[in-house]
């Protein structure tokens, strides 16, 4: 025996009528997407449940996969089992022994019966079942109040559905529930976890990463693709927008004061990236940014730098540790990828030190000496946007084999 099917929960609260049909619709759609890569699997969308039909496949493969899919609260793999009590049964004693693979431990069942016209009442087929599955193994033993592993059995009308393991999912909204939002992605720890978090809310996702040929090289912006393909597990296909940042801050380094050459920096990514939101219709702009982490990220930073937008900033590392951020990283897929050692644009021409308060009028001044607006202008239409698509990897690997 083996579990044929996987039941999908998840969180409804706050979810009604028409949003709650569209959760849903994304959800499935969602899963659908991400269990592409195993061809016998079908997702089913019925009696307002979701059901992934394994037909064969590795029930822990397709469990890992569902972990990184936004919306799911939890899920649990299932048996479908015709309405045969004996069947209903043996089914039950699997799924124990499959839970408790040593058979020791405790164990309970509770029975819910859907369809009133089976025959025996739940507490009589609690009995039943309870007791097939003690005459049938060693150390097991009942606990009603404790158990180790928990034997639901659902009966309905068109059959019984057995399962005892409950697996947490991720949470969140199911990617596309929301709006737009453009990432800041650079090539550092923070940035992709920031993208991670912000498609926990459901938003889409697009990316942007400010370049600076020849300063920056090739491996640094293969790093920025590479990263953005890790999103894609979690977000599905997107968009990368690299901008050419190189005119803006040789100017930059020219007119500006050292001190101050972050700030003016970090305020043309600004409106470039707003710019660049705009014209892609997202709504909010994503960065990696974390409060008092570095000098641009001091409050007076923020409040200095930020005085040239209006524009939303979503910032959904602000207010968390470094190292947290790094167990994100690791637990996601990108801190490997993060700490390759190549140079970002943030990190060329940086004078040692730089303004950890930085003031709006100061700023305001050493920016009259450039020509703002074309250099946003110039970097914005020369954009290049990319498509990053988590299939196309899979199909470079595939060819590479031949
Ligand atoms: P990370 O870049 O991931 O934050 P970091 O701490 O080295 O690592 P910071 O210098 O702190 O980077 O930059 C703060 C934020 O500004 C980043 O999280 C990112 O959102 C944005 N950013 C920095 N450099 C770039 C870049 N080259 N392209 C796009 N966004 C960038
Ligand atoms: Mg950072």
């Amino acid at each position: 025996m083996m579990y044929d099917h996987i039941l999908v929960r998840y969180a409804e609260l706050a979810l009604k009528g028409k949003n709650r049909k569209e959760f849903e619709r994304k959800l499935h759609e969602n899963i659908k997407r991400a269990l592409k890569e195993f061809p016998n699997v079908k997702v089913q969308r019925s009696f307002g449940r979701i059901f992934v039909e394994l037909h064969g496949t590795d029930e822990e493969a397709v469990s890992e996969r569902l972990q990184e899919v936004f919306g799911i609260y939890s899920f649990s793999p299932s048996l479908k089992i015709e309405l045969d009590q004996e069947k209903i049964n043996n089914a039950a004693l699997w799924a124990v022994k499959d839970a408790l693979p040593d058979e020791t431990g405790t164990f309970k069942v509770s029975v819910k019966r859907v369809n009133k016209g089976y025959p025996h009442r739940s507490q009589q087929l609690n009995y039943e079942i309870g007791s097939h599955v003690l005459r049938n193994t060693k150390n097991i033993t009942v606990n009603v109040h404790n158990p180790d592993v928990e034997v639901r059995v659902e009966i309905r009308e068109e059959a019984a559905y057995i399962l005892c393991k409950t697996i947490k999912g991720s949470g969140g909204l199911p990617v596309g529930t929301a709006g737009k939002v453009m990432l800041m992605l650079s090539g550092g720890i923070d940035s992709p976890v920031a993208g991670y978090l912000a498609l926990k809310r459901g938003v889409r996702l697009e990316a942007i990463h400010f370049h600076s040929p020849p300063f920056t090289n090739e491996r640094a912006r293969q790093k920025v693709e590479d990263l953005a393909r890790v999103l894609t597990r979690y977000g599905g296909s997107m968009k990368l927008h690299i901008v050419p940042f190189t005119e803006a801050q040789k100017a930059i380094h020219q007119h500006v004061p050292d001190k101050y050459e972050m700030t003016v920096m970090r305020r043309f990514m600004l409106r470039i990236a707003e710019q660049v939101a705009v014209k892609n219709q997202a709504l909010a702009i994503v960065n990696g940014e974390s409060l008092g982490q570095v000098a641009s990220q001091t409050l007076d930073s923020m409040y200095t730098i930020n005085e040239v937008t209006n524009f939303p900033i979503l910032r959904p590392l602000i207010t968390t540790d470094k190292l947290d951020v790094i167990e994100i990283a690791r637990k996601i897929g990108t801190y490997d990828l993060s700490i390759l050692p190549y140079e970002d644009c943030c990190t060329i021409f940086l004078p040692p030190e730089t303004k950890t308060k930085p003031k709006r009028d100061k700023t305001n001044l050493y920016e009259q000496d450039l020509d703002i607006d074309f250099y946003v202008k110039d970097a914005v239409e020369r954009v290049e946007t990319i498509h990053i698509s988590a299939e196309k990897k899979l199909d470079e690997e595939i060819q590479d084999l031949f």
